[in-house]
């Protein structure tokens, strides 16, 4: 019989330790052999953490196939379906097979500059900003059709799971995972006789291209915060949104526990 191979991946706190020594024991004594490195062989990773933890897994770990599930150790935590309690529950129903696997779609940002391009992925959310707070002039193109040249602080491009992190706080709208979509959501934008840009998101077809270009002001830098991380780019010629062919895995226990999560983290 061929080895079951299990990542554990904790975040460095410590209810998030205990869980893990909890886990290594338990999944132990049913034979499963336990790594705190990730091991691309592995047939599951479990995040100790909150949804940031989650977020640093899979990019840390490059998108990686192998599914994902998680414990709460953290703030929030809607990605991180289970709680500190669940560990024997888990160790059960996943033994037993009692779960469903749902896959997530990426985001694919490609950046040009000057001299170079490169290809970012993303989990919730990319926002593009200007550098310094400063406000961002940007010509928003969707599939190539011109719609508005938006002033404003930026705006953020997410996906249906990212909808409910960066996107809600300002007042974007709350997508069901099953749909795969792009919501455009603008931060603060200014609508004034010199400028108009809608003010609502918009939410757009999978397999259309959002086409970002930047006019340059001050140093013509952009800020891309791609889930969280901010990188700064110069000189940008475009930059192009689109959901990508590219998956990541999780495994989830409950029935429909979508609505019941949401009420749980936000009413
Ligand atoms: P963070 O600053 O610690 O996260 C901000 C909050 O967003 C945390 O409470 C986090 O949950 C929560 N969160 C992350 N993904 C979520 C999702 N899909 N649905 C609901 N809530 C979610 O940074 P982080 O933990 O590294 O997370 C990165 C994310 O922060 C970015 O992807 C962005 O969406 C979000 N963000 C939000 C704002 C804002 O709302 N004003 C500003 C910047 C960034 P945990 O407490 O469990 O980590
Ligand atoms: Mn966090």
């Amino acid at each position: 019989m061929s080895e079951r191979i299990i990542n554990i991946l904790a975040k460095d706190d410590d209810l998030s330790k205990k869980i893990l020594l909890e886990l290594e024991d338990k999944l132990g004594e049913q034979g499963f052999i336990t790594t705190r490195d990730f091991n691309k062989d592995a047939e599951l990773s479990i995040v100790l953490g909150g949804d940031g933890s989650f977020l640093r897994s899979v990019h840390q770990n490059d998108f990686p196939e192998v599914p994902f599930v998680g414990f709460n150790t953290g703030h929030l935590g809607f990605f991180q379906e289970l709680s500190i309690d669940d560990v024997d529950r888990f160790v059960e129903e996943y033994i037993a097979g009692e779960y469903r696997q749902e896959s997530l779609h990426l985001i694919e940002t490609n950046v040009s500059y000057e001299g170079g391009s490169e290809r970012l992925l993303s989990v919730n959310e990319m926002v593009v900003k200007a550098n310094n707070s400063k406000a961002v002039e940007l010509d928003v193109f969707i599939n190539s059709n011109y719609l508005e040249r938006f002033f404003g602080d930026g705006l953020i491009v997410s996906t249906p799971v990212g909808s409910t992190a960066y996107n809600y706080s300002v007042r974007g709208s709350v997508v069901h995972p099953k749909l795969e979509c792009l919501q455009i959501t603008p931060l603060a934008p200014i609508n004034s006789k010199a400028f108009r840009s809608l003010q609502n998101s918009l939410i757009v077809p999978p397999n259309f291209i959002v086409r970002l270009e930047p006019k340059k002001r001050y140093e013509g830098e952009i800020i891309l915060l791609n889930d969280g991380e901010e990188t700064i780019f110069k000189d940008v010629k475009y930059v192009e949104i689109d959901m990508n062919y590219k998956k990541i895995y999780r495994i989830v226990f409950a029935k429909d526990s979508y609505w019941n999560n949401l009420k749980d983290k936000f009413l």
